[in-house]
C-alpha cells in the first residue's frame, strides 16, 4: 500500500486509514458534499509544501524562501480567475466556513444586518443560524423556502426592503433545484445590499456548465473546493466585475480579512491541491463529468420516486437528491441513515422544508451523486441503487422515535442491531458490494 511509511512510523493510525481506504471501496458514498479527488491532488495536498511558512500574499510575504511558493499560489489564483471567469481570487482560506467569515469581515460590521436562508430549510450554519458565530455577530434574518420546497422570492423582496441588509447570501446545502442568482440580484440592486454567491455545493457543476453561473448577478462568490469541485479540502473567495464596480478596494479588503485579519500562514499543500484540481476541472473531460452529475441525480431521483419514495420539489436540477419520509412517519432521517449505513450506502439525515420533528431528529434525508459519478456509475446503475435505497428506506416505516430523550439512545442502539440482522438490509448489502467491486476505486493506492 501506497502509504508503508505510515505503517512503520505509526501501526495504529495506518490501521484506521487502511479500515477507511476499505470503507471507501466498498460502500456507496452519497453525501452530496463528498467526492474522490484524484491521485494527482491527493499527491499535492500529501507534498513536502506542508513545510512551509508563507504569511503574506506572493511577492509580499512574512518569510524567506517563497519563491516557488509565490509561483504556486499564484497559479491557483490564475487558473481560479479563468475557470470561473473573475478579476479577482484568494485561495487561502481553510475551508468554507472561514471564508465565509472574511466575506463578513471585509464587507460588515458587527451588528450589521445580513440575509441567509435558514439552517433547517436548506441555508449553512454561516448564513447567520444562531448558534454560528455568524449568527451572533450579526443581525440575522432568515429566508425561507415555500411549502413546495421552492425558495420563497416573495419573503426575501419583502425582507430585504423591510430590513435592508447589508449582504445576502445566495447558495445552500440541502437545495435540490438552481441557486435563483438572477432574482436575487434584482432584489440586491433595489435593496443596495452587497449579494454574494456560495457555491460550495454547485461549484463543479458551475465550472462544467450544468449550472448557471453566478459571476455576472453577484458581487463576490465563496466556495469549498472539495465537493462537486472535486479538489482538496479548502475553499476560494471571487470577486466578480460586478463587485469591483461596487467597490474597487473589495479584494484588497478580502485579502486583509484572511491575513492579517482571520488566518496565518496559509497551508501551502492545498494551495498546491487546489492549483492540480482547478487544471483538472478545466479539461474537457470533467465537462463530461459534471454533466454525469446532474443526469445520473435525475436518474436516481426517477427511479426513487417510481419505487414509492417522496422527494423534495420532485426531482432535482442539480447533484441532490432531498428525500422526504413524513409518508412513513415524522422523525425517521436518523432510521434511515443507520438503515443505509447498515446496507453499505452513506448519506446524511438532514431536515425537509416545514420540518415537523427537529434538525437533530429530521424527517428527511440528502443523497448525492457526485461521488458515484467519479466512480463511472451512470444511469443503469442509479436505476438499480433507486430501488436499493427504496427497500432499506421501507424496512424504517413502522420506526417511532421515543418521545423522551434518555430513551432515545438505548432505542436507537437496539435499533442498530437489529437493522443488520435485517433481511432486506442484508440483500441490499450484497448488491451494494457487488456494485462497488465493479467500480473499483484508488486500485492505485493498494497495489503500490
Ligand atoms: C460545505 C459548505 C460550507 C462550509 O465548508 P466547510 O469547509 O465545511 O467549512 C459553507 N457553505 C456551504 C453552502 C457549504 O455547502
Amino acid at each position: 500500500m501506497l502509504y508503508d511509511k505510515i505503517k512503520d512510523t505509526d501501526p495504529e493510525t495506518y490501521g484506521y486509514i487502511k479500515s477507511e481506504l476499505a470503507r471507501q471501496q466498498d460502500g456507496l458514498e452519497m453525501i452530496p458534499s463528498e467526492n474522490f479527488t484524484s491521485i494527482a491532488v491527493m499527491q499535492a495536498s500529501g507534498s513536502i509544501l506542508t513545510n512551509k511558512y508563507s504569511e503574506g500574499y506572493p511577492g509580499r510575504r512574512y518569510y524567506g524562501g517563497n519563491e516557488f511558493v509565490d509561483k504556486i499560489e499564484t497559479l491557483a489564483s490564475e487558473r481560479a480567475k479563468k475557470l470561473f471567469k473573475v478579476p479577482y481570487a484568494n485561495v487561502q482560506p481553510y475551508s468554507g466556513s472561514p471564508a465565509n467569515l472574511a466575506v463578513y469581515f471585509a464587507i460588515c460590521k458587527p451588528g450589521d444586518t445580513i440575509m441567509g436562508l435558514d439552517l433547517t430549510n436548506g441555508g449553512h450554519l454561516t448564513h447567520g443560524w444562531k448558534t454560528s458565530v455568524t449568527g451572533q455577530t450579526f443581525n440575522s434574518i432568515p429566508y425561507h423556502v415555500k411549502k413546495d420546497g421552492m425558495i420563497d422570492l416573495e419573503e426575501v423582496r419583502k425582507l430585504a426592503t423591510e430590513n435592508k441588509p447589508r449582504m445576502i447570501w445566495v447558495g445552500y446545502t440541502a437545495y435540490p433545484r438552481e441557486f435563483p442568482f438572477e432574482e436575487f440580484s434584482r432584489i440586491a440592486e433595489d435593496t443596495g445590499a452587497y449579494l454574494v454567491a456560495d457555491i460550495s455545493h454547485i461549484a463543479g457543476l458551475v465550472a462544467g456548465g450544468v449550472h448557471k453561473s453566478p459571476v455576472e448577478y453577484v458581487h463576490v462568490v465563496t466556495t469549498t473546493t472539495h465537493k462537486t469541485l472535486r479538489g482538496p479540502r479548502g475553499a476560494m473567495i471571487m470577486v466578480t466585475d460586478k463587485g469591483m464596480k461596487k467597490d474597487n478596494e473589495l479584494g484588497k479588503k478580502i485579502d486583509k480579512t484572511i491575513i492579517p485579519g482571520m488566518q496565518g500562514g496559509p497551508h501551502n499543500h492545498q494551495t498546491a491541491a487546489i492549483a492540480v484540481a482547478l487544471l483538472e476541472a478545466a479539461q474537457p473531460e470533467f465537462r463530461e463529468y459534471a454533466n454525469q452529475v446532474v443526469k445520473n441525480a435525475k436518474a436516481l431521483a426517477a427511479s426513487l420516486m417510481r419505487n414509492g419514495i417522496t422527494t423534495v420539489t420532485n426531482g432535482t436540477d442539480t447533484h441532490l437528491i432531498l428525500v422526504d419520509l413524513t409518508p412513513f412517519g415524522n422523525g425517521l432521517g436518523i432510521f434511515a441513515e443507520e438503515a443505509l449505513g447498515a446496507a453499505g450506502i452513506t448519506v446524511n439525515k438532514n431536515t425537509i422544508p416545514g420540518e415537523p420533528s427537529s434538525p437533530f431528529y429530521p424527517s428527511g434525508i440528502r443523497l448525492g451523486t457526485p461521488a458515484l459519478t467519479t466512480r463511472g456509475m451512470k444511469e443503469p446503475e442509479m436505476e438499480t441503487i433507486g430501488m436499493l435505497l427504496a427497500e432499506v428506506l421501507k424496512q424504517v416505516k413502522n420506526e417511532k422515535l421515543p418521545e423522551n430523550k434518555e430513551e432515545i439512545q438505548r432505542y436507537m442502539e437496539s435499533f442498530r442491531t437489529e437493522i443488520k440482522g435485517n433481511q432486506k438490509v442484508k440483500e441490499a448489502n450484497a448488491k451494494v458490494l457487488e456494485i462497488s467491486r465493479r467500480f473499483p476505486l484508488y486500485n492505485e493506492i493498494e497495489s503500490k
